[in-house]
């Protein structure tokens, strides 16, 4: 997904992390995924730890609601303590962090303003991910 400023933010993923896994809970559903961050010139490319098809169910329906202006939590966190999603005010716009923290002092920092049209792009992004990585642990999913 490419913002305002041509800076991207694409979560890739290539696999499941057990490729014939079915029916374990977290495992089944358990995905090699890598974070890639463009800010400017930099590409940073940060794997995710343990990350579930249910946490990309998460971020679509977080993303959804606050697309639908529906009570949410302002910020979204993952099991990969590292990472973090904020909805934030910025003078009066509306604005959505991805937040990775690399250690102590840095952090990468990828931001989207919030537009219907934004919003529509990334959570089609997801989905499409979702569409190549279903969920195959057979047990339902806590998307709060
Ligand atoms: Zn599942």
């Amino acid at each position: 997904m490419k913002n305002h400023n041509e800076d991207k933010m694409i979560i890739s993923v290539k696999a499941y992390h057990f490729k014939d896994l079915q029916n374990k809970l977290y495992d089944s559903d358990w995905l090699d995924a890598k974070l890639i961050i463009k800010n400017e010139n930099k590409i940073q490319i940060i794997t995710l730890e343990f990350w579930l098809v249910e946490e990309l169910e998460r971020l679509q329906n977080w993303l959804e609601n606050i697309s639908e202006n529906k009570f949410m939590n302002k910020t979204l966190d993952f099991i990969d303590p590292n990472l973090n999603f904020k909805l934030m005010k910025r003078s009066n716009k509306r604005v959505v962090k991805a937040i990775y923290q690399l250690n102590e002092m840095n952090k990468i920092v990828w931001e989207l303003l919030v537009t219907k049209e934004n919003l529509v792009k990334l959570i089609s992004e997801i989905k499409n991910i979702l569409i190549n990585f279903p969920c195959r642990c057979g047990f339902k999913h806590e998307l709060n």
